[in-house]
C-alpha cells in the first residue's frame, strides 16, 4: 500500500474523516463559488444546514453543463494566481469542460495516482509504459504523475506511433502498460501483425486500463494476449482525472479513495438518494479540492456501491463494475439498448474479431439498427467460412439479447478504422427532432 494509514482505515474512521472534510468543503464552495451560493439561496439553505453526511441530499446536484455554462473560470474557488495547472475535455457542444488545480490539488492527485498504481500491484521496481494521450486530456499526465510519485520508471510513449510503441515495450522491458482498453486490444493485434509473440517478446505483468467502459470479454482477451493482469481504473477530468477508483489485486470491484471522494448513488430520473446496494447513478463530492470544489457531481455512470471489507484489507467502498453509462443507452424503436450488450454478444462468437465492431443507427420515422462486425482473420481465410450462415447466427444471437432485430454486416478483417485513443463504437445518423 502506498499510504497504509489511509488505505487501512475502517469504515467508521473513513466516514468520520469524510464528514469533517465534507462540512468544510461545503463552506468553501458556498463562500467562494457564486454559482453554489446562489443555488443554496434558491433552496433556502446555508452551510449551517449541513451538519452530517446524511444532510448531503439537501445540496443541489452539479452537472457537466454547469462547467460549460461557467466556462472558463466560473467555478474557480481560489484566486487565479493560485492555480498551477488546468486540463480540459472536449464536449460535443464545442465548449470545452475546463478543470483547474492548485499546487495542493496537484499533490493530492499525484498521491491518488500513486495509490492507484500500488493497489494494482505496481511497485517502484516497475517500468511503466504510458500510452495515454498527453496534453489537455487528464489521462496522459495523470498516469505520468503517478509513476513519478511511486518512484517507478516511466516510458512516456503517449498514444500512437504503434511500431515505436511496440519496440519500446520490448526493448525497455516494460512491465506495466497504462492505456485505454481499446488501445491495448489494438496493440495486441498490431504486435501480432508486426511479427511479435506478445507472450514471449514482452515482459508485461500489469495493465492499467480506463477512460472508457470495457467488458469482461475485453479484459480476458487483453490478459490472454499479453499474459498480464488487467486492472480497471476509474476517473474523469472533472474529478482530477484518473485515480478516483481502481481494482486491487483481487479484481473484485473498484475501490473508491473515500478519504477524497464522497460517493452517493441516486435514481437517475428522480435524483433521489438510493440505499446501499441499489444500482443507480454515481454522484461524487470532492472532499478537499481547493481550485474547483465540485459538490454532488453527476457522473452518468450507473453502478452498485458496496461498503464491505475486501480481501486486500481495504474498507474503501467498491464500485461493482460500471454497468453502462446512462447517456450511452440507445433507444431503438422504443427499446433500450446498451452498446455493451452488443459487445458482449459479439465477443462471445468465436468467428468474429469481437472488439472490432460498429453500431450504426439510421432512420427518420422508423429506427434501423445496423451492426458491422469484423470476421476473425483465421476464420475468414478458412474453407469453413460461410458468410450467410454466420450473418444469420449473429443476427439471431443479437435478437435473443436485445429483443429486436439488427441487420448485421460482416466485414473483412481490418475494415473498420483503428483508433489510437478511445474506440468509437456507435454512429447515430438518425434525424433528431
Ligand atoms: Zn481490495
Amino acid at each position: 500500500m502506498f499510504e497504509p494509514e489511509i488505505e487501512r482505515m475502517k469504515t467508521d474512521q473513513i466516514k468520520k474523516l469524510q464528514e469533517e472534510r465534507f462540512i468544510r468543503q461545503v463552506r468553501h464552495a458556498y463562500e467562494n463559488v457564486p454559482m453554489y451560493k446562489k443555488r443554496f439561496r434558491d433552496k433556502g439553505i446555508t452551510p449551517d444546514d449541513i451538519r452530517t453526511l446524511d444532510d448531503a441530499y439537501k445540496i443541489p446536484l452539479t452537472v457537466k453543463d454547469d462547467l460549460r455554462d461557467h466556462y472558463p473560470y466560473g467555478i474557480l474557488a481560489v484566486p487565479l494566481r493560485d492555480v498551477v495547472e488546468m486540463h480540459a475535455s472536449s464536449g460535443t457542444t464545442g465548449i470545452p469542460t475546463v478543470v483547474t488545480y492548485t499546487e495542493r490539488d496537484m499533490r493530492t492527485w499525484r498521491r491518488l495516482m500513486a495509490r492507484t498504481y500500488a493497489a494494482a500491484g505496481v511497485t517502484s521496481e516497475d517500468i511503466v509504459q504510458n500510452a495515454y494521450g498527453y496534453g489537455l486530456f487528464t489521462g496522459g499526465l495523470g498516469f505520468h504523475y503517478g509513476i513519478q510519485e511511486l518512484g517507478a520508471m516511466g516510458v512516456p510513449t503517449a498514444t500512437g506511433n504503434t511500431k515505436r510503441q511496440l519496440r519500446m515495450m520490448k526493448d525497455m522491458k516494460t512491465t506495466v502498460l497504462a492505456a485505454t482498453p481499446s488501445y491495448a486490444l489494438f496493440l495486441g493485434e498490431a504486435a501480432k501483425a508486426e511479427g511479435y509473440d506478445p507472450l514471449n517478446d514482452f515482459n508485461l505483468r500489469i495493465g492499467m486500463f480506463g477512460a472508457e467502459p470495457w467488458s469482461e470479454e475485453a479484459r480476458k482477451k487483453i490478459q490472454d494476449t499479453f499474459g498480464l493482469r488487467a486492472h480497471d481504473v476509474y476517473g474523469m477530468s472533472e474529478l482530477y482525472g484518473p485515480g478516483v477508483a481502481v481494482e486491487c489485486e483481487h479484481q473484485n470491484g473498484l475501490h473508491i479513495w473515500a478519504d477524497e471522494f464522497l460517493v452517493e448513488v441516486i435514481d437517475p430520473d428522480t435524483g433521489e438518494v438510493l440505499e446501499e446496494g441499489k444500482k443507480g447513478e454515481l454522484v461524487f463530492t470532492m472532499l478537499t479540492r481547493e481550485a474547483m470544489p465540485l459538490l454532488r457531481y453527476r457522473t452518468k455512470d450507473l453502478a452498485v456501491i458496496e461498503w464491505e471489507e475486501c480481501e486486500c484489507g481495504r474498507y474503501h467502498p467498491r464500485i461493482m463494475r460500471i454497468k453502462g453509462r446512462a447517456d450511452d443507452m440507445l433507444i431503438v424503436g422504443g427499446v433500450n439498448v446498451f452498446p455493451s450488450q452488443i459487445e458482449h454478444v459479439l465477443m462471445n462468437i468465436e468467428e468474429l474479431a469481437g472488439e472490432f465492431f460498429q453500431i450504426v443507427l439510421e432512420g427518420d420515422i422508423l429506427d434501423r439498427l445496423y451492426v458491422k462486425a469484423e470476421v476473425e482473420p483465421k476464420f475468414f481465410k478458412s474453407d469453413k467460412y460461410d458468410a450467410a450462415k454466420l450473418k444469420k447466427k449473429v443476427e439471431d444471437e443479437l435478437q435473443a439479447v436485445l429483443t429486436l432485430r439488427a441487420r448485421v454486416e460482416l466485414l473483412a478483417p481490418g475494415s473498420l478504422p483503428r483508433t489510437e485513443g478511445k474506440a468509437k463504437h456507435v454512429v447515430d445518423l438518425r434525424h433528431k427532432t
